[in-house]
C-alpha cells in the first residue's frame, strides 16, 4: 500500500500577516510526504541542492517515509517565495529560482515502480509524464498542478490529465485551465478528458469532490487563526491519497472520508510555517479533528 510522490523541495521564503520565514523547508514533495506518512509508507522522489539541511528531512524516516529516491545535486535547492494578502486569500509569487531542480529528471528507484499509488505533486507536466511511463499498474494515480505550469505546459498537462484518475486543483486554477468560471462546468471539462474523479481545493470554504455520479463538499476546519496557507494543497493530497492507500478501495464513502482526511491534515498545517505542524502532530490528533469534523457535518 505504499505511495510514490514526486514532486518538489524546496527552500521557500514566506510573508503572511503572521510574520516571514526565509529559506524555510518546503516544496510539494515534502508537505505531500510530512502528511501521507500519517497513513502509510511514502517513497519519496525529488532533487534537492547541496545547500539542503537534511536535519530538517530526518523526522520524515522514522515517520515511514523512504528517501532512497532524494537525489542530491551540485547547486542549490530550488528557492520559491511568496507573500500572502491580509485575508490569506491571494498569494503572490515573489521568485521561482528553479535552480537545480531545472534539470530534474525523475527516475524512480526500482522498488519504488511497483507502488500502488502514485501522487505526481507539482512539477512540470512533461516530467509527471515520465513519471507515469515509469511506474507499474499503479491502483490510483492523482495529479496536482499550479498556474505556473498551467500557463506554460498547457499541452503536456491536458495529457496527463488524460492519464490519471483523481485531478486535485484548487478553483483558480481550474478556472485558469479551462477558461470557465462556472466551477461544477469546469469540473465537468475536466473529466470529460478522463479522470474519474476531480477536487476542487476552496481555500478557507474546504473542498468539494466532483464524479460524474454526483458531490461531496467538505468545509474547511474554522480555525481561529492561519498562520501560513503555504503547503495546505499538498498535505490536502498527503490526508486525501494517505487515507484511500490505508483503507485500500475507492468507494464512494471511502472517496468522501478521504477529502475529510484531506481538508483535517491541511488544517494543522496552516496553523503554523513551513511544516512544522505536521513534525508536532500525531495520527492520534488527527482521528480527533476528523470526529470534530464528522460532527460539523451531520445533522
Ligand atoms: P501549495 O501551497 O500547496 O500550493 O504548495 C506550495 C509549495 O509549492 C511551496 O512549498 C513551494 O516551494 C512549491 N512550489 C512553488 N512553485 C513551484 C513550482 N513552480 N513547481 C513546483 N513546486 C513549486
Amino acid at each position: 500500500m505504499s505511495i510514490l510522490v514526486v514532486g518538489s523541495i524546496a527552500l521557500d521564503t514566506v510573508e503572511t500577516p503572521s510574520g516571514k520565514v526565509v529559506d524555510s523547508p518546503g516544496g510539494s514533495a515534502l508537505y505531500f510526504s510530512a502528511a501521507a506518512s500519517f497513513f502509510a509508507p511514502v517513497n519519496m522522489v525529488g532533487v534537492v541542492g547541496e545547500d539542503f539541511d537534511f536535519g530538517v528531512v530526518n523526522f520524515l524516516q522514522d515517520r515511514q517515509v523512504d528517501l532512497q529516491g532524494l537525489s542530491v545535486q551540485a547547486g542549490k535547492t530550488f528557492r520559491w517565495g511568496g507573500r500572502y494578502s491580509k485575508n490569506l486569500n491571494f498569494r503572490k509569487t515573489l521568485f521561482t529560482y528553479l535552480n537545480v531542480f531545472e534539470n530534474f529528471d525523475p527516475a524512480i528507484p526500482e522498488p519504488y515502480r511497483r507502488s500502488e499509488y502514485v501522487f505526481l505533486a507539482n512539477i512540470d507536466p512533461e516530467l509527471q509524464l515520465k513519471v507515469l511511463d515509469q511506474v507499474e499498474t499503479p491502483r490510483l494515480t492523482v495529479l496536482d498542478t499550479m498556474n505556473f505550469w498551467i500557463s506554460g505546459r498547457r499541452t503536456a498537462l491536458e495529457e496527463v490529465i488524460r492519464r490519471v484518475q483523481v485531478v486535485i486543483l484548487n478553483d483558480e486554477e481550474i478556472r485558469e485551465f479551462t477558461g470557465e468560471n462556472n466551477l461544477y462546468r469546469a469540473a465537468r471539462q475536466l473529466l470529460a478528458l478522463g479522470p474519474e474523479a476531480v477536487v476542487i481545493k476552496k481555500g478557507e470554504h474546504g473542498a468539494v469532490l466532483i464524479r460524474r455520479e454526483g458531490y461531496f463538499f467538505c468545509p474547511a476546519y474554522p480555525l481561529d487563526q492561519v498562520v501560513d496557507p503555504t503547503g495546505a494543497g499538498d498535505s490536502f493530497a498527503g490526508g486525501f491519497l494517505g487515507h484511500l492507500a490505508q483503507c485500500r478501495n475507492l468507494e464512494e464513502r471511502s472517496m468522501r472520508q478521504a477529502v475529510i482526511y484531506g481538508c483535517c491534515v491541511a488544517s494543522f498545517n496552516v496553523e503554523d510555517f513551513s511544516f512544522r505542524r505536521l513534525k508536532e502532530i500525531d495520527r492520534a490528533d488527527i482521528d480527533r479533528r476528523v470526529q470534530e469534523f464528522q460532527k460539523m457535518i451531520t445533522l
